[in-house]
């Protein structure tokens, strides 16, 4: 809500359908407006009351002085030569996000953030150096969604999401469930769970409660080292959650039907990709129901790390196949628009905004 001379203003784009019909009902309106405010918000992407013509003017002035409609507004987009889309979006407390459109995964997916900076410090992410700032609310992490389909003229498209972008979502459990509810709602996005994966560095109570929600993402586990030792130097939340628990918090997990769990292992020279490596991962994952998603690094100033050759990249995946395990390795993307996560962010503190749009112009 935001505060107002005569009272405040409830935001549209904060609120699960169930709660619009009541807030609607609460002010004297019908219930059955959520739907077509739904429907106008998420299928036609508008993002003003009054645009919603299948309201009446006089309904659509009452609903302007009760109600505001939060939207991301884009700050800087910058497209790779390989299709990748980044887009820089500022919230309405001017704090900024990144969300990136990726073309071929094999389907159109987008990345979206879940906080303003991240907490978990991961040793290899530039969001995780800025700390965490704030979460991001569920309005706002759909508001991302609402942003790129408009954008990228996709509204009637096919596209999936992954929650893989700034952020820890399962460290803003209850606003990311949220956005997962309100993407799911049959009169706005209509998005399957299965077109939604959620990525996290295994945070066990949460996850332990992931298991039981009615409206599950498929799940990835940001995994990036087979023992704890390794993972503790890379992942720090390791220390306490360690590789054995979350590996069992797995097998527990109530897959759907053909579902698998994805561990994202990002590849880092001399670090955690020697083949031993690749064969004590290979030991860790026998008897879950994986995929293993080989990441080499988006290697980037400020990140103390280098990508592994590919030689070395195709030797682990190998081992890996060798155990049976089915593994990808991730097309490096975008890497002449910096896509590694935060760094247009972390760059751009450093900079005025024409320093950045400067760099952004001349980068490609
Ligand atoms: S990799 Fe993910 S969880 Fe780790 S610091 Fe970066 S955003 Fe946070």
């Amino acid at each position: 809500m935001t505060a107002r001379a005569d009272g405040p203003q409830t935001d549209l784009a904060e609120l699960e359908r169930p709660a619009l019909e009541d807030a609607l009902e609460a002010r004297g309106y019908r219930r059955f407006h959520a739907r077509q405010i739904y429907r106008w918000i998420y299928r036609r992407g508008v993002s003003d009351v009054s645009a919603m013509t299948d309201l009446s003017r006089k309904l659509r002035q009452r609903l302007a002085e009760d109600f505001i409609l939060t939207t991301p507004e884009i700050v800087l987009r910058q497209q790779s030569v390989d299709g990748t889309e980044k887009f820089l979006l500022r919230l309405a407390d001017g704090q900024q996000i990144e969300s990136v459109f990726i073309p071929d995964t094999p389907s159109m997916t987008f990345c979206v953030s879940t906080q303003v900076g991240c907490a978990m410090a991961c040793a290899f992410c530039l969001t995780g150096k800025m700390g965490l700032v704030r979460n991001l609310t569920a309005g706002e992490i759909v508001g991302q969604v609402r942003v790129l389909a408009g954008a990228l003229d996709m509204r009637d498209k096919r596209f999936n999401i992954v929650l893989m972008g700034m952020g820890e979502p399962l460290h803003n459990y209850d606003e990311t469930m949220k956005a997962l509810r309100i993407l799911n709602d049959e009169h706005g996005f209509a998005m399957s769970p299965r077109r939604i994966t959620l990525s996290t560095v295994g945070l066990l109570p949460a996850l332990e409660r992931l298991a039981r929600e009615p409206v599950m993402p498929n799940l990835a586990i940001s995994l990036h080292a087979p023992t704890d030792e390794l993972r503790g130097e890379l992942v720090p939340i390791n220390k306490k959650y360690g590789v054995k628990d979350i590996i069992d918090a797995c097998k527990r997990f109530p897959l759907k039907r053909r579902s698998r769990i994805t561990f994202e292992y990002v590849l880092l020279a001399g670090v955690n990709d020697s083949l031993d490596d690749a064969r004590r991962l290979a030991t860790l994952l026998s008897g879950v129901k994986s995929k293993v998603n080989l990441i080499p690094l988006n290697a980037a100033a400020g990140i103390p790390f280098e990508r592994p050759s590919d030689r070395v990249i195709d030797r682990f995946a190998q081992i890996l196949a060798e155990h049976h395990l089915t593994v990808s390795v991730r097309k490096s993307r975008g890497r002449d628009i910096r896509a590694a996560c935060g760094q247009l962010i972390v760059e751009g503190q450093k900079k005025s905004p024409a320093q950045q749009l400067a760099t952004l112009a001349f980068s490609d």
